[in-house]
């Protein structure tokens, strides 16, 4: 029996050891998870594709990191959640949340990210900010109580977070932006100066949007066909443009009316004098495409052009 103990002691260190040093690189996981913004402002690409699921990325979805914390959602297509999750941020970080519209590959993760919310600690009101609804389109108000409104709301067991006085919880707060052609501030903390222009995109109530942080100008042009001027006065002297590759050059049609081409998105970048342009929302119709995007985008603007992936992270120079 005694020349039996001292061999099961050492077969129990064998075995305990790699669970310690498992534990204790568990421990600092959540520190290396998060990669991208630790210094500075950053621009991660959650979502870099369209609606398509066959085209292997998450739906349009964009966070905008400063020194280590993401403080601004936009938009949160299908897919965006995860790679939400991926990215290393936490839904109790961001300041606000911005729509650019409501068609599903930019807001079908809504609920997700709210879901994955109660299990934070978060205290202070979560802003929305958002366009005004049509005919066939919610407003920004009305998407929000579509899901949690207590009496209507699909989801409306978590209601807690939409009713007005309700305690043991935080607050969604929506707010419906009627913009023109022209930038008009809508957002102002101490750390962040947003402003919107609408954009034509079909007869889809649509916005782009302009985040000024940490001293860095980021400009999402969201769906548009482009027409209007209102996305070249947003875009002027940014620092990072990300525009949507939705369709190629040569397209007609509705594609057309909804989405600007490479010529186009060349254009406003040239115009607009953008420091770098970054190219998402990619779909089948576009991927296979870049060279002939390249050259249609570089007959017009000669700055640094990048296609967007998933996960993608911008430091913001
Ligand atoms: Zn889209």
């Amino acid at each position: 029996m005694n020349s039996r103990q001292p061999a099961r002691k050492v077969f129990n260190a064998v075995r305990i050891l790699p669970l310690i040093s498992f534990w204790l690189s568990c421990a600092f996981l959540p520190a290396a998870a998060q990669s991208c913004g630790a210094q500075g402002v950053a621009v991660q690409v959650l979502g870099s594709g369209g609606p398509e699921l066959q085209d292997k990325r998450a739906m349009s979805s964009y966070l905008v990191w400063e020194s280590g914390q993401a403080r601004v959602l936009i938009d949160a297509g299908g897919g965006s959640a995860l790679r939400f999750g991926e990215s290393g941020a936490q839904m109790a970080q961001l300041d606000v949340i911005l729509f650019t519209h409501f068609h599903v590959d930019h807001s079908g993760d809504f609920a997700s990210l709210i879901k994955s919310s109660w299990f934070e600690d978060r205290k202070r009101p979560l802003p929305i900010y958002g366009p005004p609804g049509s005919g066939f389109m919610p407003s920004t108000t009305e998407f929000a109580s579509d899901f949690f409104g207590a009496k209507h709301g699909v989801y409306r067991y978590l209601s807690e977070l939409f009713t007005p006085g309700e305690e043991g919880s935080y607050k969604i707060q929506p707010h419906i932006v009627v913009a023109s052609s022209t930038p008009v501030v809508m957002l102002r903390t101490d750390e962040l100066v947003i402003s919107a222009v609408r954009v034509l995109h079909g007869a889809i109530p649509s916005l782009a949007w302009r985040i000024e942080a940490g001293g860095k100008v980021i400009v999402f042009s969201g769906d548009t066909n482009g027409e209007g001027g209102g996305l070249t006065r947003l875009a002027m002297n940014a620092d990072l443009f990300v525009a949507h590759n939705a369709v190629p050059e040569g397209a007609t049609g509705l594609e057309r009316r909804l989405h600007m081409p490479p010529s186009v998105i060349g254009q406003i970048a040239g115009d607009a004098h953008v420091k770098h342009l970054v190219l998402s929302h990619r779909m089948l119709r576009t991927l296979g495409n870049e060279n002939q995007t390249q050259l249609e985008i570089s007959k017009r603007y000669s700055g640094p052009v990048t296609f967007a992936n998933d996960l993608d992270c911008f430091p913001v120079k």
